[in-house]
């Protein structure tokens, strides 16, 4: 069994984008920047925008956070969207979802400028990820795609099952599978909660994408020897042992399912670091893309 490091392979990442900002400022080049908006207070979305932030300082890129409170308007959050799209320093910037319940998320992502929007959310970048024409792919699905190449995992012509048809994870993950890119070319299936007979799908599967949120749902006997394993699945589970009284699950039973599995991510330290550094990467490509006009 081979783990599939995603810390390492996001360090690696940053490394590398790393160099690409630290040669842009010796040119004279603009220095990457990203902007992230934090509405209310939600522990796991203000763990998720601090590791951003830091992982911009990490690179040597600029960040921003906008700290709202809970109780703003969808007015007012469209209005520091606007503004965020005027402004000429910001490269990309990400709306960390949830949003409170007063507000539209569909109508907030509607209004990020596409040539801002390094999560690759809007409409327009969604399009054309679909039709493969150049843009910013969603950072979870795209971390995976890079997990899988710098590992060599072989993904075309193979039986890939996704289970979860999310917009931001499940449903990008397998239209990019199915596509003729470098990794791709994959017979893709996209299970989700009306599946029936789940179980007969997995254990066809040469590769298993899991993001549904379901703590260590994928078990041993779902998927058949020699698998490739891909948990996106982050859950807090009550755990009095822990100081903070929770730990961090994945939607397989790692002990079970490695025992069985080629290669396999671990949670944490699979798909999340490697989330972070593709939005890193969207972010430099946005500053690249301004750097043409
Ligand atoms: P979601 O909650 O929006 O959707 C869950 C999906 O799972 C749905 O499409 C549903 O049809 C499917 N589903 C639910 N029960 C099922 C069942 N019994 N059998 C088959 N399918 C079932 O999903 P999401 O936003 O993609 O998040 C999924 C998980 O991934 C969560 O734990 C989330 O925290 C995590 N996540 C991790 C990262 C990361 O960077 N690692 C990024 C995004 C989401």
């Amino acid at each position: 069994m081979i783990l599939l490091d995603g810390k390492k392979t996001a360090n690696d990442i940053k490394l590398e984008i790393a160099a690409v900002v630290q040669k842009r400022k010796k040119e004279g080049k603009k220095t990457p920047h990203l902007a992230a908006v934090l509405v209310g207070t939600d522990g796991a979305s203000m763990t998720y925008v601090n590791s951003k932030v830091k992982a911009c300082q990490k690179v040597g890129f600029n960040s921003t956070l906008i700290d709202l409170p809970e109780d703003t308007t969808e007015e007012q959050l469209l209005h520091e969207i606007a503004d965020l799209n005027k402004d000429k320093d910001i490269d990309g910037f990400i709306v960390q979802l949830p949003l409170p319940k007063q507000i539209d998320e569909q109508k907030v992502l509607m209004a990020v400028d596409p040539s801002k929007d390094v999560d690759g959310f809007h409409p327009v970048n969604v399009g054309k990820m679909t039709l493969d024409l150049p843009t910013f792919l969603p950072a979870t699905p795209y971390g995976i795609l890079e997990l899988l190449e710098r590992y060599k995992v072989e993904t075309s012509g193979k039986n890939v099952v996704v289970i979860g048809r999310s917009h931001i994870v499940g449903r990008p993950m397998s239209i990019l599978l199915s596509q003729k890119r470098n990794v791709g070319n994959a017979t893709v299936t996209l299970a989700h909660s009306r599946t029936h007979n789940l179980k007969e799908i997995t254990s066809q599967a040469d590769i298993i994408v899991a993001a549904l949120g379901i703590p260590e749902f994928l078990t041993g006997d779902m998927v058949k020897d020699g698998v490739t394993i891909i948990d996106v699945g982050i859950t807090r589970v009550e755990d009095a042992s822990k100081t903070r009284g929770y730990r961090l699950a994945g939607d397989v039973h790692f002990e079970s399912v490695s025992k069985k599995a080629k290669f396999i991510t671990p949670v944490p330290g699979g798909v999340g670091p490697m989330t972070i550094a593709m939005l890193l990467k969207n972010t430099l490509l946005a500053c690249k893309n301004r750097d043409k006009k």
